[in-house]
């Protein structure tokens, strides 16, 4: 029986069956980061409910090409390179090289295509150049805008009238722009800026929409079937994509589905560099939280419902994937690599718009039974974790130490030492509010 897959097409708003263009190629697009700091929590999100779409895919079809960018040009580059008095491509290197081993730690499997965005410059050009041509971009003092009033169908993907924009919120307003909603397709350099382009409107850069429509584009065509990314890049940056890219090919498809994660929030609020609540895989990571655990976390909520992060969760999805190791450890040897069959309603619930809730249930209603002693409901939940890229081979729970949190506990010890108990609480509790917790042993004491 072939898997029907269901999505929620932001477009339609509706759950709707996933019928690729072509099933022989399944081509799917993401928007990926922007590399000017190392990837928080939130983000990592997304790249893992993708990720788990593209297995989903993978599963379902013979061949699918999952194209995510890198955004390498950018003004929160230009800052944290100045910030940091840093060259600009060593920070673009560095921290795309620890957006890969972050997320490999979160056993993300790589896209088929990685592009950046500083190697599409020429393409970027050329579609701008054409949507001048085509009457849909104009020139104005060194920027290039696109006319949102030459696309009838602009906010179709958002729902929102071009009257009830909210103007100023997140638009540059500008009196180089024919309509305040105009968006930029190419940006003049400033002066002193070293990261810049020669265009035909001018040394400069281009806006980061352009950059999707034609990274997409050039690996996947004019219309592919998903496109994905936070629900924060509907509006504008979906909504402008959309507009290029069909404006450009003349072609009214695009994208056929459109599918956004909801946010990871801290107490209610979008976690975020700017509001400051972020916490980077990284330090996770280093706190000794599994990647694993991590990964479990994202799965127990569903994709797009928004997903707060506490310790308290962390630790029971950390407890989760203990309890799943310990119900296989007894049959490990016994596991034959090549049988890789997937329950039937397990395969469901994921083809069902990810629920991943559902489907971590039924894991966990397999893993008390293989604990029961049956070794076939073993293998179903190793087929199971495997298919949602939990690893259960992955050694967690040990806790790996800040040098921080090492030079507190030695200042307690000392405190201690003097009977100077006050002092030594006052550390106690400033290293449970960092997530840890001080025991103390015969041999002075043990973090967990
Ligand atoms: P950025 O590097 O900010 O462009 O973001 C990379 C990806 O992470 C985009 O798809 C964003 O929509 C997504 N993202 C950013 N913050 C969050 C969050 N708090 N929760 C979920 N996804 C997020
Ligand atoms: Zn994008």
């Amino acid at each position: 029986m072939k898997l029907k897959i269901f999505l929620t097409n932001t477009l339609s708003g509706k759950k709707e069956e996933f019928i690729p263009i072509d099933k022989s190629d399944i081509k799917m697009y993401v928007c990926g980061p922007t590399v000017y700091d190392r990837p928080h929590i939130g983000n990592a999100r997304s790249s893992v409910i993708f990720d788990l779409l593209f297995r989903l895919l993978r599963n379902a079809y013979s061949k699918v090409t999952y194209v995510r960018n890198i955004t390498d040009v950018d003004d929160k580059i230009i800052d944290a390179a100045n910030k940091n008095n840093e060259n600009i491509e060593s920070l673009t290197t560095r921290i795309t090289q620890y957006f890969h081993e972050d997320l490999g730690h979160l056993n993300c499997l790589i896209p088929n295509q990685e592009p950046k965005a500083t190697e599409n410059i020429p393409e970027m050009i050329s579609m701008i150049t054409r949507l001048i041509e085509l009457g849909h971009a104009y020139v104005s003092d060194g920027h290039v805008y696109f006319d949102i009033d030459s696309y009838s169908d602009y906010g179709r993907l958002s729902k929102r009238k071009i009257d009830d924009q909210d103007i100023g919120a997140r638009i540059e307003i500008s009196e180089l722009k024919k309509n305040p909603m105009d968006f930029v397709l190419w940006k003049p350099k400033k002066q002193h800026e070293k990261m810049f382009f020669s265009s035909p409107w001018g040394d400069g850069r281009p806006g980061w929409h352009i950059e999707c429509s034609v990274m997409s584009k050039k690996y996947l065509g004019n219309s592919f079937d998903i496109h994905g990314g936070g629900a924060d890049l509907i509006f504008p940056h979906h909504e402008n994509e959309i507009a290029q890219s069909i404006c450009e090919s003349k072609n009214n498809k695009f994208a056929k589905y459109w599918v956004h994660n909801g946010f990871l929030t801290v107490e209610g609020d979008k976690m975020s560099k700017s509001l400051g609540n972020f916490i980077t895989v990284k330090e996770l990571l280093d706190r000794g939280i599994g990647g694993m655990a991590l990964r479990y976390f994202y799965l127990t909520s569903h994709y797009r419902r928004p997903l707060d992060f506490n310790q308290k969760a962390l630790e029971d999805s950390q407890k989760s994937i203990t309890k799943f190791q310990k119900s296989i450890q007894k049959y490990s040897e016994k596991f034959d690599a090549n049988s890789k069959k997937i329950p039937d309603e397990f395969l469901s619930y994921i083809a069902d718009d990810l629920n991943t809730p559902l489907a971590l249930s039924f894991i966990h209603k397999l893993s008390s039974k293989a604990q029961e002693g049956d070794e076939n409901y073993a293998i179903d939940m190793l087929n199971c974790c495997d298919f949602l890229g939990l690893n259960l081979e992955e050694k967690s729970g040990e806790i790996q130490l800040t040098p921080e949190i090492i030079k507190l506990a030695e200042e307690r010890k000392k405190f201690k030492a003097d009977k100077k108990w006050e002092e030594a609480d006052k550390i106690r509790m400033q290293i449970e509010e960092q997530g840890y917790k001080i025991i103390d042993t015969k041999d002075g004491y043990e973090i967990i």
